[in-house]
């Protein structure tokens, strides 16, 4: 069992007063369920996790290979900088080194982005806010909190797309330091249309800081190939920084590649913003192992194509079975599926996550979203997708209402 979190305010150590007031409102991180810990609460053998959006083919055999080769070098510390990862991510984006900056995931340039942009709250009002849509990755809110800014957010459509007139709308009042924009969205899987964007941008006040967080925008084209341009600016952005110098695109190895236990994840923006990114970076936050499994991730073609084409399969796979459930399921672009449940079913989202848990299937309830009648799936092999819809089949079929 995992120690017990949440102690209350009434058995915390006096000295816990002395802490920012920021801080003190913070609520223990509630990661996802471990496979372990589901195994041995229900006396399973085999337990489906898809409930981190993590890469359903696993670890590449080149960057385990590559893992094993640099061990003994685990002594030494990283080169500052990670020029040989730098230039690695420069040859696949085709952005300039200079428009690069690496971190500890891209949760370390989400904190980087804010810390080195937004000035706290003051006691005169003043201080910068941070906006972003609703829902949205709880990395945004969670950063911009503990920097001490406001933050504000805009309602998604009732149909989860994003309405950018009504965020440019509030920007263009809160002038806000930076908003955050995902695309293709968590957890709905929607991008907005390439020329949507480029408006969007072109209507946000000239100080406010637009980041676009990619993390999904690999799986956004089927199957596999160029055409990226159909939603991602990073093309443009590549080719005219000096038009979007306010803008900054984030992308992961934590998907795609396959390396989300690594951490490790970059920025694409105009040089003069990546300049200080790595001004305020720990010299060390990327590590030596990290380093040399992105650069041979980067490498590794056959992985990552065939890593898309059991994506692009998987989610067919998967719309078809949920929606042969009733279920509705939202047109996702991601590696992953929203989904509600059949209409009249007895079960909220979050009873689900907890039944499928006993038979073995791990995936993401969405309470924390404010989205407690939906779940999200992330797309496995297909093996795992059969094991999870047969198990949501059974669940369904138990409420007595599903097909
Ligand atoms: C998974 C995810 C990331 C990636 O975070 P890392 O720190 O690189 O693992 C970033 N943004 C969103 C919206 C995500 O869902």
């Amino acid at each position: 069992m995992p120690p017990t979190s949440a102690k209350s305010s009434a058995s915390e150590h006096p000295l816990a007063a002395t802490l920012r007031a920021e801080v003190r409102s913070f609520k223990p991180y509630v990661a996802g369920r471990s496979i372990e810990e589901i195994k041995a609460a229900h006396g399973l053998s085999t337990v489906v996790k898809l409930a981190s959006n993590e890469n359903p083919l696993g670890t590449s055999p080149l960057v385990q290979k590559t893992l094993k080769d640099h061990a003994g070098f685990a002594f030494r510390y990283p080169r500052t900088g990670n020029p040989r990862l730098r230039e690695a991510i420069a040859a696949y984006t085709g952005a300039a080194p200079e428009m690069l900056c690496v971190g500890n995931g891209s949760d370390e340039l989400i904190d980087l982005l804010i810390r080195v942009r937004c000035r706290p709250q003051a006691k005169d009002g003043s201080g910068d806010v941070v906006l972003a849509f609703k829902p949205s990755f709880s990395m945004y809110r969670l950063q911009a909190k503990l920097c001490g800014c406001r933050f504000e957010q805009v309602e998604l459509n009732p149909d989860f797309s994003q309405p950018l007139d009504k965020l440019a709308e509030r920007a263009r009042e809160l002038r806000p330091a930076l908003v955050f924009l995902t695309t293709p969205d968590n957890p709905s899987g929607y991008a907005p249309p390439l020329a949507e964007l480029r408006a969007f941008v072109r209507s946000l006040p000239e100080t406010t800081l637009l980041v676009l967080d990619e993390a999904y925008m690999d799986f956004a084209v089927p199957p596999c190939g160029p055409g990226l341009g159909e939603y991602s600016l990073l093309p443009e952005l590549v080719a005219d920084p000096e038009t979007y110098a306010n803008v900054v695109v984030l992308r992961t190895f934590s998907k795609l590649h396959g390396l989300a236990g690594l951490r490790l994840g970059y920025s694409v923006s105009h040089p003069w913003l990546a300049d200080y990114l790595w001004r305020v970076r720990p010299p060390f936050s990327v590590n030596l192992l990290a380093e040399e499994a992105g650069i041979a991730a980067l490498g590794d073609e056959t992985f990552r194509l065939a890593t898309l084409e059991t994506v692009a399969e998987g989610r067919a796979q998967l719309t078809a079975g949920l929606e042969a459930l009733c279920c509705t399921v939202k047109p996702s672009l991601a590696n992953f599926l929203l989904f509600h449940l059949p209409q009249g079913a007895r079960q909220t989202g979050t009873e689900i996550f907890e039944l499928l848990l006993t038979k073995g299937v791990i995936v993401r309830p969405l309470a924390s979203y404010g989205l407690p009648e939906a779940l999200r799936v992330s797309i496995g092999t297909r093996r795992e997708n059969e094991t999870f819809l047969k198990a949501m089949a059974m669940l369904l079929k138990e409420d007595g209402r599903g097909a």
